[in-house]
């Protein structure tokens, strides 16, 4: 008896909204024995007969990405959620870090990285266009790396001008690292910088507010917030159905 080939497909599933999913990602749910992710993203997904759901904690990232591959070894068809795109600050990497240290027979399986709108580029595109001009991703957890890192990247990006797209900013279990954080970047950009809050985008809770760096306060930001922080070129253009926030495409 030959064993049917299973496959992994890691997963975006958006920022939210329904309509910013991809339809190749709708397809792999819709033909995919099982999900594995984090609880919240797993219950994006519609139960149906023939698809098993695997919720699990956010902290067992390896031990989910080992299950995966291990199901899909054995024939399954897996799919792996993440919120927004799999491949940033998500699960992607982790299938592969599980890859790299796990048993031979993973190598066979069918592995792909199904990309999905990460909420850098859906938080952007609500309040205009920020990230028009070049800039950098930076996740403020410091779950994974030294506060010193994070504090150099910082200082280095607000001095090459970049514009900087921040995940993770806050946490209940690390409420002081955002406010170190918008110290740092008040002393090498200035107070007059501007900075997007974009909470929930594309959820019913979705809330965009946008401050100078001088009038920025850490609870303004949570677990489920974007925060943009603008280049020197990056400004507003006023209107009576709300501000656009935008970074030219080019600098004089
Ligand atoms: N892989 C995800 C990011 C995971 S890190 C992606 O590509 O979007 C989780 C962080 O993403 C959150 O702390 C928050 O900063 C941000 N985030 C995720 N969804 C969001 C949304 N709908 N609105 C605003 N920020 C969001």
């Amino acid at each position: 008896m030959t064993v049917a080939e299973g496959w992994v497909a890691i997963a975006g599933l958006g920022p939210g909204d329904e309509a910013l999913i991809t339809p190749e990602v709708s397809a792999a749910l819709d033909n995919a024995s099982d999900v594995i992710g984090y609880i919240p993203y797993v219950a994006r997904v519609a139960p149906r007969a023939g698809l098993t759901l695997h919720p699990s904690d956010n902290r067992v990232e390896l031990d989910r990405a080992a299950h995966a591959l291990e199901l899909a070894a054995q024939g399954r068809r897996v799919v792996v959620v993440s919120s927004g795109d799999p491949g940033v600050f998500a699960m992607a990497s982790a299938v592969f870090e599980a890859l790299e240290a796990g048993p031979a027979h993973w190598r066979d399986v069918d592995i792909r990285v199904l990309p999905g709108i990460t909420a850098m580029l859906a938080a952007s595109a609500r309040a205009g266009a920020p990230l028009g001009h070049d800039f950098c991703a930076i996740n403020l957890s410091d779950n994974l790396k030294p506060w010193a890192l994070i504090e150099k990247r910082l200082r280095l990006a607000g001095e090459a001008d970049f514009a900087m797209a921040f995940y993770n900013p806050r946490s209940k279990a690390r409420p002081e690292g955002f406010a170190r954080v918008l110290d740092v970047l008040r002393e090498v950009c200035g107070d007059d910088r501007l900075v997007l809050f974009a909470r929930a985008v594309s959820t019913p809770e979705e809330q965009l507010r946008i401050v100078p760096l001088g009038q920025a306060r850490t609870d303004m930001a949570d677990m489920r917030t974007m925060v943009i922080v603008g280049s020197s070129q990056t400004r507003t253009i006023d209107r009576a159905r709300g501000p656009i926030l935008y970074t030219p495409r080019s600098v004089s």
